[in-house]
């Protein structure tokens, strides 16, 4: 080992990074940097969910596609996360119409490419697991961020158990000092909140849908098993609204309905049993036998809103920065919130790696951490902005235009050019579930290769026109 490099580890072992949320970018982050041999002291507000602490008011599965589990793969535990995971194959749509049967539509050309249910729960506590098993990175579960001075590192907390609320009426405040602060603390972050606050021309903009989600359940069949397609994401599409269902280990189902929250006919004025039961009845009639739970499931589960966060710059000098939906919510409907964020880890880590601390002079562990984080904001932050531009847009495919049979069409065109020009064309939907093509740029070849599909068939069809008015005259 030269000097330098015994000097960069000696800087390395001596940083420390107080991360704020152990949600999942949260774990997976602490165990990126735990495997590099920082000190990592990750704070979290909620308890322990090996306690049973699980994540309340979030999707309870969700679909783990090619960017997470590369993220997963880099720290070893994808194999772990996909021995609990559902392959889903494909959508199944389930028309409007009563007694019409569902019509599946793969995802991809190749057979063995699909997406994957996967528990949130587990998967956090996997992600957790993994953090914890590197003895330079500690977890503290009940501990609630509620600011951080940027300038120096420092992250104010305070407990926030049950216990603690209620036995202590001036809850005892915490400060966690480290060479950096990292806030993977959701798309509700204090920690974006206090750069926000510090930070002169710190770009913020979040924009609602006009649609809530209610989750719902399809419990198991008497014997188990599932009661529709196991392997297929199901999907409702109503024009304006849409019901979506993920299949879970245990044979049950989560639908989530999203839905408007003001209007005529909408969650605002859908309150009675009989008014909940004619909705179901009329718009998802073959679901509604499935869910002997829907009334009480509809009255007691929260409905969330969607939001999409943009912000920037994603850090503050060499101090703080920020990961996942901290630094960029969006709506779920590409399935990439979570995947985007995993993929945050790899290139922040990759950024780290890259620009590793000065091992000399005055800067010395500081500046280039400031360069790294810098690096992965630029390298980020387009392809979060294209997601967010994409998430929007798939919302609209999915309630609308996946009932359609010209979008069925447009998915076998899609699939027959893949395999005939491999390499070449690329569907849309592959390259940002199947691959890890920046978002920024699957958007762009997308674009290209549409305009170039759409002009073809004007093309071919003028020209078939033409021999025909030929041939016939
Ligand atoms: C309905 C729905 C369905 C979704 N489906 C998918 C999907 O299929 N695939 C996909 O890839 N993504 C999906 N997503 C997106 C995904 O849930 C998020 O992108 C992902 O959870 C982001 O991870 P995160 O760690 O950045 O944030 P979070 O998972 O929100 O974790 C943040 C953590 O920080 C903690 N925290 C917050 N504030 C503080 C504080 N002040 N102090 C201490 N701790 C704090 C929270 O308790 C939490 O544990 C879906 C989202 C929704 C809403």
């Amino acid at each position: 080992m030269s000097v330098a490099d015994f000097v960069r580890a000696f800087v390395e072992l001596n940083t420390k990074f107080v991360l704020i949320g152990s949600g999942l970018a949260g774990g997976l982050l602490a165990a990126f940097l735990g495997r590099r041999g920082y000190e990592v002291d990750l704070y979290e507000r909620r308890g322990d969910p090996r306690e049973g602490n699980t994540v309340g008011g979030r999707s309870i599965n969700l679909a783990l596609s090619t960017r997470g589990i590369h993220a997963l793969e880099q720290v070893g535990i994808a194999e772990e996360v996909l021995k609990h995971a559902i392959p889903m194959r494909g959508r199944m749509i389930h028309p409007a119409k009563a007694g019409q049967a569902p019509i599946f539509t793969p995802y991809d050309v190749d057979p063995n490419k699909h997406i994957n249910s996967i528990g949130r729960a587990a998967l956090n506590t996997t992600v957790i697991e993994a953090a914890r098993r590197y003895p330079n990175v500690r977890v503290h579960f009940n501990h609630k961020c509620t600011e951080v001075d940027i300038d120096s590192a420092t992250a104010q907390l305070v407990p926030s158990s049950a216990e603690a609320a209620v036995s202590a009426a001036n809850p005892e405040t915490i400060y966690a000092h480290g060479d950096a602060v990292i806030g993977v603390d959701g798309a509700f972050s204090a920690v974006r909140q206090s750069m926000q606050l510090k930070i002169d021309n710190f770009e913020y903009d979040e924009s609602y849908l006009a649609h809530g989600y209610k989750e719902l359940t399809i419990p198991p069949g008497p014997d188990g098993s599932w009661q529709m397609e196991k392997n297929a994401l199901h999907i409702w599409p109503r024009k304006s609204f849409m019901m979506i269902a993920l299949p879970n280990p245990d044979g049950s189902f989560t639908c989530t309905l999203f839905w408007e929250f003001e209007g005529p006919r909408s969650f605002a004025t859908t309150k009675s049993n009989d008014d909940v039961r004619r909705f179901f009845d009329e718009e998802f009639s073959d679901a509604v036998p499935l869910m002997p739970n829907l009334l009480d499931d509809f009255k007691s589960n929260p409905t969330g809103s969607l939001v999409t966060i943009r912000c920037a710059p994603w850090f503050y000098k060499d101090k703080v920065a920020l990961v996942g939906d901290a630094a960029h919510a969006v709506v779920p409907f590409y399935g990439q919130g979570m995947n985007a964020a995993f993929e945050d880890c790899v290139v922040l880590d990759e950024c780290l790696t890259e620009f590793p601390p000065a091992t000399a002079g005055p800067s010395r562990g500081g500046q280039d951490r400031q360069r790294a984080f810098a690096e992965y904001f630029e390298r980020r932050k387009v392809n979060a902005d294209a997601l967010a531009d994409l998430a929007v847009q798939n919302f609209i495919e999915m309630r609308d235009k996946t009932a359609s049979k010209t979008f069925r069409a447009k998915k076998k065109l899609d699939h027959f050019l893949e395999a005939t020009l491999p390499g070449i064309y690329l569907p849309l939907y592959t390259m940002v579930t199947f691959t890890r093509v920046p978002y920024a740029q699957a958007a762009r070849r997308a674009q290209v290769q549409d305009f170039t599909v759409y002009v073809t068939i004007v093309v071919l069809v003028v020209v078939l026109a033409v021999a025909a008015f030929a041939l016939l005259h």
